[in-house]
């Protein structure tokens, strides 16, 4: 569906800069991209702004940005989106659904998109992107843990840039050797060191961990993000879907990645060469290093990130992290090692758990709970094709949900 609205009375900058599209420009990661737009309007240009139902935000962010189009992927909320356009005069295009992503996630005039939506809603757009040959700046790891295979394999039929924004993937990004391409395997390169902060629950002890809330896990010590990547990092699954999202990125095994818990933040991720080097990026703990990073590459622009002080910092600590307190990273091992659809299982089962915590139908040690059980009754495959994922991405998601249901209330179901 396509609306315009007309009268657009400012003008839109539009020499020679490149056109970006943020898919899921309300959330914290779109927030951040814009922030670095804004810092440097002769370089780009916006394209498309997105979001889910969020027709304030989109609206604000429309009106300081001007994009060429705005998509809502709820028609309603697309329709009321336009009657604000009208209401102002702002001569902005406003499509919706699936349809409207696509649409701006291939347009022409899109260089650059950028893959801020949340979770397996992000495949499509994002995969089209990839398959129009575009530089695209993945945030959304779901896609890639998923589909990893389908992505690199497009990425490379159809010369797309694939540049990680999640921050210690931009990190190995940087310390990769000259010429490095995401997707293929630099053979001098021996290790990965993933850092995780730990999460809000690093210290807790089992017995706590069955009655946190959610806003306890949205509570992150060093990073403010959107709920569902919050609750992953509390649960440490968001560093288990980072293993996967390394793995594909930078053609690694699982066996080649350390998971290291580093509380401070700071040191992003780090690489090891086969000649005992070790390269790491620091900065502080700020989404515009990478956003902005991946946006200028090779170049190096402005992001308003405050420099590191190293004596503020004064200490850093590493630690290995605890797979009995936190089984959702040991569940990732055995996805990753599993191949074939177990990833996306693991992922589609995780979505809906998460979900059952924000809403308070499940207690926090349930998470894993229920993606083992889903894991446990999907027959593995070692099939790769994107349409025995996404099938067995709606299996799992409907076997979660059944198994919620049934089980209903069970806060500390693990537990008991
Ligand atoms: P968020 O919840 O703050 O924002 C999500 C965005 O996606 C919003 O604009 C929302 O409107 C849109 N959206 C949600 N559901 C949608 C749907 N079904 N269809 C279309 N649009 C939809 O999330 P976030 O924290 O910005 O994270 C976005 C992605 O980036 C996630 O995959 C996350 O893992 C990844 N990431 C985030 C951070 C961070 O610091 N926030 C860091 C690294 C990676
Ligand atoms: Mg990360």
């Amino acid at each position: 569906m396509t609306i315009t609205a007309r009268n657009n009375s400012r003008e839109r900058p539009d020499h020679g800069s490149r056109g970006v599209t943020v898919l899921g420009s309300t959330g914290s990661i779109g927030i951040n991209t814009l922030d670095v737009l804004g810092r440097h309007p002769e370089r780009y240009r916006i394209m498309a702004l997105t979001a889910n139902t969020q027709v304030d935000r989109l609206f604000d962010q429309c009106q300081q940005f001007l994009p060429q189009k705005a998509v809502m992927l709820d028609p309603s909320a697309a329709t009321r989106l336009k009657e604000k356009f009208r209401h102002e005069g702002l001569e902005i295009d406003v499509l919706s659904g699936v349809d409207g992503l696509n649409t701006v996630a291939t347009h022409p005039r899109s260089h650059i998109v950028v893959a801020a939506i949340v979770g397996a809603a992000g495949l499509l757009p994002t995969l089209n992107a990839v398959r129009t040959g575009k530089r695209v700046l993945l945030a959304n790891k779901e896609s890639l843990v998923m589909s990893g295979h389908v992505f690199i394999e497009e990425a490379q039929r159809c010369g797309a840039e694939l540049l990680p924004v999640d921050s210690e993937h931009n990190a190995i990004f940087q310390c990769m050797p000259d010429g490095f391409r995401a997707g293929t395997a630099a053979s001098s390169v021996r290790r990965i060191f993933l850092t995780c902060s730990g999460g809000p629950f690093r210290e807790l002890s089992p017995e706590s961990l069955v009655s946190v809330t959610p806003e306890q896990a949205c509570a992150h010590p060093n990073w403010v993000m959107g709920r569902k990547i919050s609750v992953d990092s509390a649960t440490l699954m968001n560093k288990g879907l980072e293993m996967i999202e390394a793995c594909w990125l930078f053609g690694v095994s699982p066996d080649q990645i350390e998971i290291v818990i580093h509380p401070q933040s700071v040191v992003h991720s780090l690489v090891e060469y086969i000649d005992g080097s070790v390269l790491a990026q620091l900065g502080n703990p700020d989404m515009r290093t990478p956003i902005a990073h991946a946006l200028a590459w090779p170049e190096r622009i402005e992001s308003g990130v405050k420099s590191l002080n190293l004596f503020e910092v004064a200490r850093l600590d590493f630690e290995s992290p605890d797979l009995n307190r936190f089984p959702c990273l040991r569940l990732a091992y055995e996805a990753a090692r599993g191949g074939g659809t177990m990833p996306a299982i693991l992922n589609a089962a995780n979505e809906i758990a998460v979900q059952a915590f924000l809403d308070r139908r499940i207690g926090f040690t349930d998470i894993p709970f229920i993606i083992e059980h889903t894991l446990s009754k999907i027959p593995s495959t070692r099939d790769i094709r994107l349409e025995s994922v996404l099938s067995d991405d709606i299996r799992a998601r409907e076997l979660a949900v059944n198994f919620i249901a049934s089980h209903e209330p069970i806060v500390g179901l693990r537990a008991t």
